[in-house]
């Protein structure tokens, strides 16, 4: 009989401890396509890698933030917990309105002024959450958040909560289970630094309970405008076209230096140009249509590459973390730089016409 996927606290209870298994919320999240790209493997050449991308687009609300936020709810609901709270650039309240939504619960995000990508924001909407746009950015937001939980009866759902990091520790769980073996590198992208340090943390209790021998060395890429683990200090108005990954100050930093340097691993920086660029050979040549700041990995690992810094015949996993849909408008445009838009080819009402452009 066919197996119906449960949901990430299901089908890996026993990773789980009781305050997030007596009260399951889900949206059956997680069982995310790991696919072989190897349209990109020709990019390496002479690199020969193996690569494949772990497609995050795919959760129930188009992101990652899913697999942390049916623990994060189900952990709020077994200590009755009413309202949530998050700051967020846009998939942490598309994924804490949708839980709250299911769970019968309120919602508030907190967004930061300007630059919030229009399909997060109609989810948020869409699932009921109450939207307040905070004069401040996403840090300031998360200051507010914090502050909020801390004084009031609401539940902070954003990855500083620990029950975000027990869920999101997931993906490599199937990875592994998918491959029969950790990949040599893991590659993505790196905002709060949540992903990275559930990853790791996820890679080494598959490693203790005997599901694998290896561990993968952690390769995080933060956007240059936006890349305070890489410059060693805080940046006080990140800037980044990669909305989800433009924040100034990680709340997970300690625990990304640690994956990076017990992994052996990198945290290296890639300009909006390289995004992009990666953006459109995931699009073009792998099909698969992330936003921005899913690509980050791929540009990374690119980067690394064409400096001679990829080790070669490497097993490589790239995490695409959320959708396309999400954040469409840049598949519209040349570059970061070129934000004129799309213009179709306009042809008359006329088969042969039609037939001549395409060159048939
Ligand atoms: C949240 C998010 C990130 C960054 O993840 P962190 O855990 O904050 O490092 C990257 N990409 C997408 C699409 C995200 O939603």
């Amino acid at each position: 009989m066919a197996h119906l996927w449960q949901g990430v606290i299901q089908e890996y209870s026993a990773f789980f401890t009781h305050n997030i298994l007596d009260n399951i919320v889900t949206l059956q999240e997680g069982g995310t396509p790991l696919i072989h790209a190897t349209q990109l493997e020709s990019l390496f050449a002479d690199a020969k890698p193996t690569i494949y991308v772990k497609f995050e687009g795919a959760n129930p609300t188009g992101s990652f933030k899913d697999r942390g936020m049916t623990a994060a709810v189900s952990n709020a609901v077994s200590h009755g917990a009413k309202t949530l709270v998050c700051a967020s650039t846009g998939n942490t309240s598309a994924s804490a309105a949708a839980y709250a939504a299911k769970a019968g619960l309120d919602s508030a995000v907190l967004v930061p002024t300007g630059k919030i990508a229009v399909g997060k924001l109609s989810q948020a909407i869409a699932h009921n959450a109450k939207v307040l746009q905070i004069d401040g950015n996403f840090d300031d937001c998360l200051i507010v958040a914090r502050e909020l939980s801390e004084n009031y009866p609401v539940e902070l759902v954003n990855s500083v909560n620990p029950a975000r990091i027990e869920g999101q520790k997931t993906a490599p769980f199937e990875i592994i289970d998918v491959l029969g073996r950790p990949p040599d590198i893991h590659a993505l992208p790196v905002g709060n630094a949540g992903n990275i340090s559930a990853y790791w943390k996820g890679y080494n209790e598959y490693k203790v309970a005997r599901k694998c021998d290896t561990l993968p060395k952690m390769y995080g890429f933060q956007a240059s405008g936006a890349a305070p683990i890489v410059l060693g200090k805080k940046v006080d108005n990140p800037e980044t076209i990669a909305t989800a990954i433009r924040i100034g100050n990680p709340a997970s930093w300690e625990n990304a230096l640690n994956a990076r340097d017990e992994s052996g691993g990198l945290i290296d920086m890639v300009t909006d140009d390289e995004i992009l660029v990666a953006h459109k050979l995931l699009s073009k040549k792998a099909a698969i249509f992330c936003e921005p700041a899913s690509a980050a990995g791929l540009a990374g690992i690119l980067k690394l590459h064409k400096q001679g810094m990829l080790p070669k015949k490497q097993l490589i996993v790239i995490t695409c973390t959320g959708h396309g849909l999400k954040d469409p408008s840049w598949a519209l445009k040349e570059s970061a730089l070129d934000v004129s838009e799309f213009e179709p080819i306009r042809v008359a009402n006329d088969v042969s016409e039609v037939a001549k452009v395409l060159k048939l």
